[in-house]
């Protein structure tokens, strides 16, 4: 039995199964049910967001058996043809692959003859941009002087080296990059049906890895699940992308609540032994912050019933956290500038030591305010 990657076994096969991209796919099944269909679109947007998959299930509404309809059956011949990847009047083009190959340019030529068994002929050229010239006029030949029954769905990471020419011809769609909560959604859906266990934290730090992209997402899904031997442990997750747990950091926000130099160094020196990326722990930091900041100020919005998170937001002032937050932000910048980026680390949280509260003993009151009803001490002269 072989092994099917995630991204490619979970690839949608209708619009309503897509993550993400609400305001393409609205604009496409408006078109396609009203009738009113151009020949020519562009989906642009960075890798893994959707654009092959949006242009695929496009091409299966143009020519299913029931249709044209946004709501493609995928059970006629048409469609179970396009899911396999062997529909005649489907031309799939990689011009990322394909660059000066002679016969990109005799496809796009052929255009002009009526499909074999769809009801359009469907040109899906992938990395458009890098068509190569010859290819490129004929493309615009025909974009020029399209035959009714010829559709364009053009894709491309990079709009612009696309000549206006070809660019004024098309309806462009741009393709969002997706948010790391419908990621970490689409990863959940996908482990329950799959009935892989998982920790919570794996799933947050493998979509936060995946920058945007639901396909690099899922291959590192993929990895991680082979590393943990079948399941999704924050530990192997944290290995395997060099990021240090989120309890670890933790750990830190605790010691610098206490105020303890000694404690913070240790605890600095145990993190640097993972050799991790500085820049992940400062974010982490930051976002565990953010996290503490809510609880205090905007309780219900939180959402969290994190106990060791709890005891901190009623532990530290608010503005302390928002003073850390800027200095774990500011220090995160300065890695780059600083001797090593274990110094700028250290130092990012030194500085935030520096700024404890005086009395971090609990029973006592911390940092001395001046408040309005008490007056304030006369300045000592002398
Ligand atoms: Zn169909």
């Amino acid at each position: 039995m072989s092994y099917q990657a995630l991204a490619r076994k979970w690839r949608p096969r209708r619009f309503t199964e897509l993550v993400g991209q609400e305001h393409v796919v609205r604009a496409l099944a408006h078109a396609l049910d009203s009738g009113r269909l151009h020949h020519a679109f562009l989906f642009t947007g960075t890798r893994g967001v959707g654009k092959t998959t949006i242009a695929r299930i496009f091409a299966k509404s143009l020519n299913c058996e029931k249709g044209p309809t946004s709501n493609p059956c995928g059970e006629c011949g048409a469609c179970r043809e396009i899911d396999a990847g062997r529909f005649v009047d489907l031309l799939e083009i990689d011009a990322a692959s394909n660059t000066g190959i002679d016969n990109v340019r005799e496809l796009i030529d052929n255009a002009q003859y009526a499909p074999t068994r769809g009801r359009h002929k469907v040109y899906l050229i992938d990395e458009v941009h890098m068509l190569s010239k010859s290819a490129f006029n004929a493309l615009l030949k025909t974009l020029e002087e399209p035959p009714p029954h010829v559709k364009f769905l053009l894709a491309t990471t990079d709009p612009q080296k696309l000549p206006v020419t070809v660019l004024s011809r098309c309806i462009k769609f741009n393709l969002k990059r997706l948010t790391p909560e419908q990621i970490v959604g689409q990863m959940r859906a996908i482990l329950g049906a799959e009935t892989i266990a998982f920790e919570d934290e794996a799933v947050d730090v493998l979509a936060r890895a995946a920058d945007g992209s639901l396909r690099d997402g899922l291959s590192l899904l993929d990895q991680a699940i082979a590393h943990g031997g079948g399941k999704l442990v924050a530990s192997d997750v944290h290995a395997m992308l060099g990021t240090v747990e989120r309890a670890k950091v933790q750990r830190l926000i605790d010691i610098l609540a206490a105020g303890d130099g000694a404690a913070l160094l240790d605890e600095i020196e145990r993190i640097a032994s993972f050799a991790p990326d500085f820049a992940q722990v400062l974010d982490e930091l930051a976002s565990l912050l953010h996290r503490i900041q809510l609880l205090q100020l905007v309780p219900a919005a939180a959402g969290e019933d994190d106990a060791a998170l709890l005891g901190l937001a009623g532990r530290l002032e608010a503005e302390d956290v928002q003073l850390w937050y800027q200095m774990a932000v500011a220090g995160r910048r300065d890695l780059a500038i600083a001797p090593t980026p274990r110094v700028g680390f250290e130092m990012a949280l030194l500085r935030m030591l520096a700024f404890v509260p005086m009395s971090a003993d609990a029973a006592a009151p911390t940092r001395a305010r001046p408040s309005a009803q008490e007056p304030k001490p006369a300045p000592v002269r002398g």
